[in-house]
């Protein structure tokens, strides 16, 4: 198991929801990788200090820590 390559995965991909997060909030519009679809952010959870990008379809589904 190589641990150095699973942990650059992991912050690649925690830096491009943290960017996503940024355009998502200013009002940019994303659209799912996979459905092409467009993306929305629902802040209203009951996790607090929690939003939620998702797709229409479910197939983007990333819970983002907004703190
Ligand atoms: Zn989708």
């Amino acid at each position: 198991m190589d641990f150095s390559a699973l942990d650059k995965k992991t912050s690649d991909s925690f830096a491009k929801q943290r960017n996503m997060l940024k355009k998502l909030a200013k009002g940019h519009t994303m659209h799912c990788e996979t459905c092409k679809g467009v993306l929305t952010l629902n802040l209203q959870t009951e996790q607090p200090g929690k939003g939620i990008v998702r797709c229409a379809k479910g197939c983007t589904d990333i819970v983002l820590e907004l703190a």
